[in-house]
């Protein structure tokens, strides 16, 4: 697989892309088993109830140099958020989520395991949590 096929697992709430997980009561993120493509009507339902990024997650494929993210050769979200936990001591998940784009993920291929410990507690839209 080249670096251009990888998925990113912070994506948009957009037709076409896919669900991912879904922010649990103790605000972690719980990996969906099968990833579900989402569509218009999955958008606008969603999208009734709030920012449908505070509450849940979603993943395309990785734009790369597209992306505001992307520093020129990885991602800058995952790294970002690895040194904020490990700053502020917040242990990492000890079990591995169940997670259906492990494969093509951006994050598990630039820090592997660490990133998935960490991926439960990555929310997409931290604005509309900020506001609430
Ligand atoms: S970091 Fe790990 S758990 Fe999170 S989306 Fe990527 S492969 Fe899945």
């Amino acid at each position: 697989m080249s670096s251009t096929d990888r998925s990113c697992p912070s994506a948009r709430c957009t037709p076409g892309n896919q669900l991912l997980g879904v922010k649990g009561s103790d605000g972690h993120v719980r990996h969906m088993r099968t990833a579900m493509t989402i569509d218009e009507d999955f958008v606008q339902a969603a999208s009734e109830l709030g920012t449908p990024e505070a509450r849940m997650r979603f993943s395309s494929p990785c734009a790369t140099s597209g992306c505001a993210q992307w520093t020129g050769s990885r991602c800058g979200v995952i790294d970002k958020v690895l040194d904020h936990l490990e700053h502020e001591q917040v242990p990492l998940s000890q079990a591995l989520p169940p997670c259906p784009i492990r494969s093509t993920c951006r994050w598990y291929d630039q820090s592997g395991e660490t990133a998935c410990r960490a991926c439960s507690m990555v929310i997409t839209d931290q604005s509309a949590i900020a506001a609430e």
